[in-house]
């Protein structure tokens, strides 16, 4: 029997879990949440938050080796690298803090431990080797997901590290191998790199950040190289050697073999989903390439139980996984919500330069088939962008030639990341060209770039 029931119990306290949890509240259902580790999950304690924190740090680095270009000089610029990971954890911290009093404030019932089903309608969690079995009319699994190991380059804590361990570097490493260029990896390579480190980011498809649209990939790939980093696409590690204080890595590309040897190594190729110990045995839920399966509204096909964010299908990404939660927990109160876009999921990578994405690339528009329109604008001709310093980089639209829809937009330069949102609105709205380019852009802006990139698709640029 049960020792309490709820409405709704939700196994993970991340982005998902804990969003769910405060919209089910609102909804005013009993809900409990089931938590293992840390409230907030990968993104607050692990993942998006920390390592905002620490490429803050980086930036204000940069900016403070560049003083000179803004009228200023300073002698002695040093950091003390404790303080800056301490302050990542205090941010991390914070932020999990506030979970904990949003639940709170909610009536959000927190359980302590690690959760699994335990039958139809329960949940049993265990802590410190005692079970208790609670009950549920629903219930969302949302367990999130960890690095994935490569055999022969699992993180040790020591030299190799997968994001956990880079993210509490006890002391600055001269030298570092990042493998893997997705959004992760790409933010680390730059953190160090900002930081001083001597970094090669190594990358096995032909590019970095491979989900991105080309022309965004090739534009970070110079810039980085600009910077100071090795950029290494196309590259296969065959080995990974450990040394006394340092790691070698054995790198085959177009077929030439050699070896990068640095102070530590950060493997950054990709999640896994925290599928296992949550009871998916004998019951109908699917699992494959270790994601959990689920239809539109979450529903893995076990009755009264939903599965979202990084347990469940791509992209993985927090806002997702919210999004999600709140959908799943609408649809339980039956209010009909709309079906995810995946389409209209943003993406955002945080090196410097920034990039930031909405919709399909000029690459995939072509493969569905779509006759394309498409606009770039440089920030070279945005006044913003050269008064802050920060000319670097462009913005690209990808209209359907024959509908005028808005398919896509790629961005890479200053703040792109805090831009992104104006395209996604605009995607949501089914926005066409017409209403883009009669859109009034606030002067001086950054901003006024997108405006611009979407002129420039209609042959209408002004600034360049
Ligand atoms: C270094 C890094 C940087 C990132 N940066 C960004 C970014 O900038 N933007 C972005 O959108 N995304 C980013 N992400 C991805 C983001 O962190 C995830 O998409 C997001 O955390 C997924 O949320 P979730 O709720 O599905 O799972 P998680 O955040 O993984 O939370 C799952 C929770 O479930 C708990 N749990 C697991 N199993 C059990 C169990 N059996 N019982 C009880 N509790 C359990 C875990 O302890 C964890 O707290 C980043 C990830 C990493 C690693």
């Amino acid at each position: 029997m049960a020792d309490q029931s709820f409405d709704l119990i939700i196994v993970g306290s991340g982005p998902g879990g804990y969003v769910a949890a405060i919209r089910a509240a609102q909804l005013k259902m009993s809900v409990a949440i089931i938590e293992r580790e840390s409230l907030g999950g990968i993104c607050l304690n692990w993942g998006c938050i920390p390592t905002k924190a620490l490429l803050r740090s980086a930036e204000i680095n940069h900016l403070l080796h560049t003083l000179d270009a803004y009228g200023f000089a300073a002698d002695n610029v040093r950091f003390d690298f404790a303080k800056v990971v301490k302050r990542s954890r205090g941010v991390a911290a914070q932020l999990s803090g506030g979970v904990k009093h949003l639940l709170k404030k909610n009536k959000v019932t927190v359980i302590e431990g690690e959760g699994k089903l335990a039958g139809t309608g329960k949940v049993a969690v265990t802590k410190d080797g005692k079970t208790t079995t609670y009950g549920a009319k629903n219930i969302i699994l949302a367990t999130g997901a960890r690095a994935r190991v490569i055999p022969g380059i699992e993180p040790d804590g020591k030299l190799i590290w997968s994001y956990r361990e880079a993210l509490v570097a006890p002391a600055m490493p001269k030298s570092l191998i990042v493998i893997g260029s997705g959004a992760i990896g790409s933010e680390f390579a730059s953190f160090f790199l900002n930081m001083g480190a001597k970094v090669t980011l190594i990358e096995a498809m032909d590019r970095i950040l491979p989900v991105e649209d080309k022309d965004i990939s090739a534009f970070v790939h110079k810039s980085f190289e600009k910077q100071g980093m090795t950029v290494l696409a196309d590259a296969k590690v065959q080995g990974v050697r450990k040394n006394g204080d340092s790691v070698t890595a054995v790198v085959e590309v177009k077929g030439k073999v050699s070896e990068i040897t640095a102070d530590r190594l950060i493997s950054a190729v990709g999640i896994v989903g925290n599928v296992e110990g949550i009871g998916l045995e004998g019951t109908k839920i699917k699992v494959e390439r270790t994601h959990v399966v689920t239809d539109a509204m979450g529903f893995t096909g076990e009755p009264g139980v939903y599965a979202i964010g990084d347990l469940t299908a791509p992209p993985w990404l927090a806002h997702k996984a919210s999004h999600e939660g709140i959908m799943v927990v609408e649809h339980i109160a039956g209010l009909h919500p709309h079906e995810m876009d995946v389409g209209n999921i943003p993406g955002c990578t945080y090196c410097r330069p920034q990039v930031a994405s909405v919709g399909l690339t000029e690459a995939k528009a072509k493969e569905k088939g779509h006759e394309i329109k498409v606009g770039k604008f440089s920030f070279i001709g945005n006044g913003k962008a050269i008064a802050m310093g920060e000319p670097e980089g462009f913005i690209k639209t990808v209209f359907d030639a024959k509908t005028g829809e808005l398919l896509g937009a790629h961005m890479v330069g200053p703040e792109v990341t805090e831009m992104i949102q104006g395209y996604t609105i605009a995607r949501t709205l089914e926005t066409t060209e017409a209403e883009l380019i009669n859109t009034v852009f606030p002067h001086p802006t950054v901003s006024e770039s997108m405006h611009e990139a979407v002129l420039d698709a209609y042959g209408r640029m002004i600034h360049l």
